[in-house]
């Protein structure tokens, strides 16, 4: 069973986010980049599937410029068998990455996609749901356990009344929720067996889909700075503020 995972290229989540002077996008000169928190989440699922002797190959792809190939280098490392690039200008949205991604699973044939929830910084939450829709496949999203069982997969999905768990038939799309499973550290030798790991290129032509534009980035701005906090002298100080200068009680 071949698993597909898709991995996006984001600013790492450790680093404090900057809008640009002019407030067009986010300021990512110089910054940290690293594979999306769930996309990390995505890999360790399809290789511990691999390892458990349920997936025969686990292929990681990503759709952006060329700088998204250390992404694919780094799930490589982390034991993705081989990996393919989707070249793009930089972003696109998430239909469109969406309908490029349904152009490798035309291609690729996986029984198994899996994507993030969520992307962390464009915070979207739309590529699987739309990758499902397009390929007309079912989709176990917020996903904290995933079962193979025969030709169906069991999804325990995350839901506010508590857990929730679906059967769906294969192929089938899943996307990770935070508690799916921990992401191993990738070891230095295989960090250096992953730069010999096979990595295609395509172009979005080569998948028979036109790249278009259906929304613009009007602002980026940081959000408002914390005002400094005061001391009180008192209770009845306390009091007083937060009923006539807070106003939150009454
Ligand atoms: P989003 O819908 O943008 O929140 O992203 C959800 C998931 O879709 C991510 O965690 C990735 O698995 C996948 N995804 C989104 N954009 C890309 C991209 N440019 N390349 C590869 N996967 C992507």
């Amino acid at each position: 069973m071949k698993v597909l995972v898709a991995v996006k290229r984001v600013v790492d989540y450790n680093v404090k986010v900057r809008a640009k002077a002019d407030g067009s996008d986010v300021d990512l000169n110089n910054v940290k980049m690293a594979i999306n928190p769930f996309c990390e989440i995505g890999v360790e699922e399809a290789v511990r599937l691999k390892e458990a002797g349920t997936a025969s190959e686990v292929i990681a792809v990503s759709v952006g410029d060329k700088s998204c190939q250390e992404q694919i280098r780094t799930a490589l490392a982390l034991g993705a068998d081989r990996g393919i690039q989707v070249e793009t200008d930089g972003n696109v949205e998430p239909l469109v990455v969406a309908k490029l991604l349904k152009g490798v699973v035309d291609k690729e044939e996986p029984a198994l996609v899996i994507l993030g929830k969520q992307s962390i910084d464009g915070d979207n939450n739309q590529t699987g749901q739309m990758l499902a829709a397009l390929a007309g496949m079912g989709q176990g999203t917020f996903a904290s356990e995933v079962a193979i069982d025969g030709d169906k997969v069991k999804v325990t999905r995350e839901v506010d009344g508590g857990l929730q768990t679906v059967s769906l038939n294969l192929p089938a799309v899943v996307t990770t929720d935070l508690r799916l499973n921990e992401p191993r550290y990738a070891s230095l030798p295989n960090i250096m067996k992953a730069k010999k790991k096979p990595l295609d290129v395509y172009t979005p032509e080569d998948l028979g889909v036109t790249v278009t534009t259906h929304l613009t980035q009007l602002k980026v701005k940081p959000p408002a700075e914390r005002q400094a906090g005061i001391k009180v002298e008192s209770v009845d100080e306390l009091v007083d503020k937060l009923k006539n200068e807070a106003k939150v009680i009454s």
